[in-house]
């Protein structure tokens, strides 16, 4: 009887302290749960100046308030991209996953990139767009007569739409997140694409991980 008693009361032991394990673990959860990451996007503080060739196409050189503009059209587009997801998009260059924006990045293969991004792991992520390559794609695939401000808008929108294709890159920790089927897909490869810069994107294969990884 003394041993029947004493496997009960080991058994009630054993179940006080899975009991507060998982309440233990439970805590931990929530306070994953609520801790919100961040994804900084920025202009590094220069001017950015279009190619003499390129002002020319569009009629001058980009205003101050042509910037401005643009800007805030790509930052719009980066927060509209994570709508839903559990991040916090801010313009901190310090934050977990990061990409600024800069006058133009150095040639790593046959084709001048428009982003790039080195996934950091547990210690986030770090990447740039080019504005200039950027700029240059949205003159390119102008549509015929497209006013300068739509030129412009299309510049914000690239740029929006490039930093999103890194921060996924950096979120999900790896360099397959490319979707080549969709040309209006955030995932899809490449800046040689009308829609990247006068079309509206969308998530495609990447987004079920994002939603998994940013809950
Ligand atoms: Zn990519």
């Amino acid at each position: 009887v003394r041993k029947i008693a004493n496997a009960t009361a080991r058994r009630d032991r054993v179940d006080v302290v899975s009991v507060a394990l998982a309440a233990a673990l439970m805590v931990v959860a929530a306070g994953c749960a609520r801790r919100t990451p961040s994804a900084g996007f920025w202009y590094s503080d220069k001017t950015f100046a279009l190619p003499a060739h390129a002002a020319a196409r569009l009629g001058g050189p980009l205003t101050d308030g042509e910037l401005a503009s643009s800007e805030a059209i790509s930052r719009r587009e980066v927060e509209r991209a994570f709508t839903g997801l559990n991040i916090r998009v801010n313009d901190d260059p310090s934050a977990f996953w990061r990409v600024g924006v800069v006058d133009s990045l150095p040639r790593r293969g046959p084709l001048p990139n428009a982003g790039e991004s080195m996934p950091l792991g547990w210690m986030g992520g770090a990447g740039a767009v080019s504005f200039e390559l950027v700029a240059l794609k949205a003159i390119q695939y102008a549509p015929d007569g497209a006013s300068r401000q739509a030129i412009v808008e299309a510049i914000g929108r690239g740029i929006g739409h490039v930093a999103v294709h890194e921060f996924a890159h950096q979120i999900l920790n790896t360099s397959a997140v490319h979707n080549k089927e969709d040309e209006h897909s955030y995932e899809y490869p490449s800046p040689d694409r009308s829609s990247q810069y006068y079309g509206d994107l969308h998530w495609t294969t990447a987004r079920p991980f994002l939603e998994q990884k940013l809950r």
